[in-house]
């Protein structure tokens, strides 16, 4: 079954108020109505197409989580100011104080000091689990499990989820499988492949211009409604609601997404191979050597590439850090952290993206002190990124 996630975007139909080609701004927090029916009948949730107040919903941001549940086949979604806001408030939705997780232990830092550190408060437990371990994740599975959860790409090894066959653990236990699929958008439609919920930072590609902090969570009707439910939806309750000025940029971003990712990993392709070719150790799951290989085959819908990050081990932390300075002095791109980006943009992940995760568990997992994580840009002429990165290398004598 394979899903084209950019025609069911461009198959919406969305105009602004005097027939705009893109959708009109409401920047309104609240909303009048012509009688005092209505209003009370849009607060218990029984009057379609009226809105209330911008913390529950506003029609710009209306426009964009209808485009995202286009893009994952969902029948509906919601957007956040973040996207640490869209896995936090899932989970929490989700889980009761006594309730466990099943979570990979390889997810984004934030999420795994979330799951770690901070979930603990109310009572909520977590077991980390290898998320290629089929059998570790069923065996952790309690009676009172309520969540697994996953990545379908994961940072920074970029190790690949069976997202079918947990969704099929997660049916036969009764738990809800959710996923991030923050840097697999359109690559990868995990709801198509039996996820319950799919959430996003839409900060990093489906953005792609880093000018802004977003999320979105993607998923049944019912769960969005209970979400946002006026006395006990935790997104209503939490408030972190995007702001509708930035979902209508949001909005016209997505609608390039589809090139964008292509031209992210064809580029990520092309230094992979390269990178292979001259004897460095390289993780990118489009590469015949990959562990994840074959099962992205599987999953992946097509033309959109394997996606646009890649890793590759520096053995030291040292030598890390002095590619990484001497490839901005170079105009490779620029030292940060973030990804999805057009320009390049690399970090060393033990001391960066993964820091939060503690110096035992990264050895376990497999992360070397030397990895540097590259989000490959939109560079229109990939063979002279490729020449100026291998010349750094020369100069530093890796290679
Ligand atoms: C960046 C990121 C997040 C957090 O998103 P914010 O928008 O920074 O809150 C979560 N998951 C993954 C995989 C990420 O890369």
């Amino acid at each position: 079954m394979k899903f084209d996630p950019a025609k069911a975007i461009q198959r919406l139909e969305q105009f602004g108020e005097f027939g705009g080609v893109n959708p009109s701004i409401t920047d309104s927090s609240t909303f009048t109505f012509l009688g005092t029916e209505t209003m009370e009948g849009t607060f218990h949730g029984e009057t379609q197409g009226c809105f209330l107040y911008s913390r529950h919903w506003n029609p710009t941001n209306k426009y964009l989580s209808d485009a995202l549940a286009a893009m994952e086949g969902t029948e509906a979604g919601w957007v956040t100011a973040s996207g640490m806001a869209a896995i936090t408030n899932a989970i929490l939705q989700l889980c009761n104080s006594g309730d466990h997780l099943v979570s990979s232990v390889t997810t984004y830092g934030g999420t795994f000091a979330f799951l770690k550190n901070y979930l603990p408060k109310f009572n909520i437990s977590v077991t980390f689990v290898d998320p290629t371990d089929l059998e570790a994740i069923e065996n952790a599975i309690q009676p009172n499990t309520k969540v697994i959860y996953t990545e379908t790409m994961t940072n920074p090894l970029l190790q690949i989820s069976d997202i079918p066959a947990m969704a099929d653990i997660a049916n036969k236990h009764g738990v809800k499988l959710m996923v991030d699929n923050t840097f697999t958008p359109m690559i990868v439609a995990p709801f198509k492949l039996g996820a319950h919920i799919v959430v996003y930072s839409m900060t990093k590609f489906i953005n792609g211009k880093n000018d802004c902090v977003a999320g979105a969570i993607c998923a049944s009707q019912e769960f969005i409604e209970a979400l946002i439910d006026v006395n006990n939806g935790t997104s209503m309750l939490l408030g972190p609601v995007l702001d509708p000025m930035r979902s209508s940029s949001i909005l016209k971003n997505l609608n390039t997404l589809h090139i964008r990712m292509k031209q992210h990993s064809s580029n990520a392709m092309y230094l992979a191979e390269k990178f292979t070719e001259i004897g460095l150790k390289v993780s990118y799951p489009g590469l015949k050597s990959h562990r994840g290989h074959e099962l992205l085959n599987k999953i992946m819908n097509p033309k959109f590439g394997y996606g646009g990050l890649i890793a590759i081990d520096l053995k030291t932390s040292v030598m890390a850090n002095k590619l990484m300075e001497m490839m901005q002095d170079k105009g490779v791109g620029y030292l940060a952290v973030s990804l999805g980006y057009f320009r390049t943009l690399f970090s060393n992940s033990g001391k960066s993206t993964s820091s939060e995760v503690p110096e035992d568990v990264q050895k376990g997992m497999g992360l070397s002190e030397g990895l540097v994580r590259f989000s490959v840009g939109l560079d229109n002429d990939i063979e002279d990124t490729y020449q100026t990165i291998k010349s750094c290398l020369k100069e530093l004598k890796f290679i």
